[in-house]
């Protein structure tokens, strides 16, 4: 008599519920197989072990250290390895505004990092200028480096940014390419504020 399993008398479904029959997994000491191609367990780690480039510009950057914390917490998905250094860093997210100024060094930073590269434009400022309609800013940073996804907002949430992040990644483990560069197809340089001659 009595209770053999303490956790009996605990009804862990509701009356109207019927108990889900869960199949067991068996360890019997046997190894499974599984078969694949070099080129999709390539593409399937590189997306799952992205380190972006640690690169804020302007207030979306706020909101990209938010998807870092934990609350949204990026680490998921395997970025959260933010790198001080870009040729540690295959992922460049363009987090904000960019100044005329600015656009040469960004693509020395792009330029630094090892290939296989891919860049997300972050919000309306780095995509297309945004409210800001003027010489001072990039009216786009895909004039300056190839962009893989766009998020559009000002500011995107964190959430944009890690729905964006997985597009990313499904590209990736799709096998779909990068854009052009946009400098290397124009044949333009850029070399440095005073030296900069093109026309952003
Ligand atoms: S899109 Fe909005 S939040 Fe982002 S840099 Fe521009 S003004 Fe700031």
């Amino acid at each position: 008599m009595g209770i053999t399993n303490p956790w009996e008398p605990v009804q862990t479904y509701s009356n109207t519920q019927t108990p889900r029959e869960l199949p067991m997994h068996q360890k019997d000491g046997s190894f499974g197989v599984l078969t694949t191609q070099v080129s999709k367990i390539l593409d399937w780690s590189r997306s799952s072990s992205l380190w972006p480039a640690l690169f804020g510009l302007a207030c979306c950057a706020i909101e990209m250290m938010s998807t870092s914390a934990s609350r949204f917490d990026l680490a998921r998905f395997g970025a959260e390895v933010y790198r001080a250094s870009p040729r540690q860093a295959d992922l460049m997210i363009v987090a904000g505004r960019c100044s005329v100024k600015m656009a040469p060094v960004l693509r020395q930073i792009y330029d630094q990092m090892p290939e296989p590269k891919w860049v997300i434009s972050m919000g309306a400022c780095a995509s297309c200028g945004g409210v800001f309609n003027n010489y001072a800013i990039v009216q786009g940073v895909d004039k300056i480096v190839p962009v893989d996804v766009f998020i559009p907002g000002c500011p995107p949430t964190p959430d944009m940014l890690l729905f964006g992040f997985n597009e990313l990644q499904r590209k990736i483990r799709e096998g779909i390419p990068n854009p052009p560069d946009p400098l290397k197809d124009s044949g333009l340089k850029l070399v440095g504020p005073s030296n900069t001659n093109m026309d952003l």
